[in-house]
């Protein structure tokens, strides 16, 4: 993945793009990152970068000229881009985009708005925007950052072991089982037996059907969604059986 951070708050992106996969994903050329400070691309005396709303009300807005000063910047090099404006207004980011993102060829803009947001012709320079949730954050910058962390996991040898990415809850559809390391027991609390049994079969099924009880409890919406094999469908009635107060057509 290459893109360009367009922030107010470089500090905030790099201390989390220097620590762990994503500093080592950086360091392999997996992940180009650049930060850029729009307060950089500022021309007046007092570097401003926002200004009162017309119109009144509460909270300022983000100045369009030096966002468009670092646009023509980046366009400098000729390199075709995808720009992003992160804001609580937009596509919900989900698993499937972070696997269409991964295979972007283009370098990204993620443009990380602040304060009431940007001034809306500012909206010319972008290509789409992305939320991460229903929620509103004081900025952009960790919304630009889930972005990068969750594309980031699905670039090949990004990750320790790939195979940590395959059954991770919304890339098979379901919530992922439970996980369990040693010791075998803390302070009374046990684990499961058969995860110490060594039958790679009984192990698949168990947290298949662990994997569906999550779901079942906590994201049924998810199992809708699902095309179900004749073996799933028999796994997923047993489950529903087993639940108290389940009536036979459950
Ligand atoms: N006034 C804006 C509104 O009501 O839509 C919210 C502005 S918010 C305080 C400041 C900035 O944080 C936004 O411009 C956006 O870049 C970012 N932001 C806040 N919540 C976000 C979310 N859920 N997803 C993506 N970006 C978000």
């Amino acid at each position: 993945m290459k893109c360009d951070l367009l922030t107010l708050f470089p500090g905030v992106c790099s201390a989390y793009l220097d620590e762990s996969i994503l500093k080592r994903a950086r360091a392999k050329n997996l992940l180009d990152v650049r930060i850029l400070n729009i307060r950089d691309f500022t021309t007046d005396p007092h570097r401003s970068v926002d200004d009162y709303p017309f119109g009144g009300g509460a909270g300022m807005v983000l100045k369009p000229e030096p966002i468009f000063r670092a646009m023509d910047f980046l366009r400098q090099d000729g390199e075709s881009r995808r720009v992003v404006y992160l804001t609580p207004q937009g596509t919900p980011f989900s698993q499937a985009l972070a696997e269409a993102f991964a295979a972007e060829r283009r370098r990204f803009v993620f443009l990380c708005g602040r304060y009431e947001g940007i001034d809306e012709r500012v909206k010319t320079l972008v290509d789409e925007e992305i939320s991460v949730g229903d929620y509103v954050l004081t900025g952009g910058e960790l919304a630009a950052l889930v972005i990068i962390d969750a594309v980031t996991r699905l670039v090949p040898g990004a990750l320790g072991d790939e195979r940590s990415a395959e059954h991770e809850s919304f890339t098979w559809g379901l919530l992922e089982y439970p996980h369990y390391t040693r010791p075998r027991e803390f302070r009374g609390l046990g684990v499961p037996q058969v995860l110490l049994c060594g039958n790679h079969r009984e192990i698949d099924l168990w947290r298949r059907k662990q994997a569906f009880m999550k779901t079942m409890l906590v994201r049924p919406d998810l199992l809708d969604k699902l095309q179900l094999s004749a073996e799933d469908r028999e796994l997923l009635d047993e489950i529903k059986k087993s639940f108290p107060g389940a009536s036979p057509d459950d």
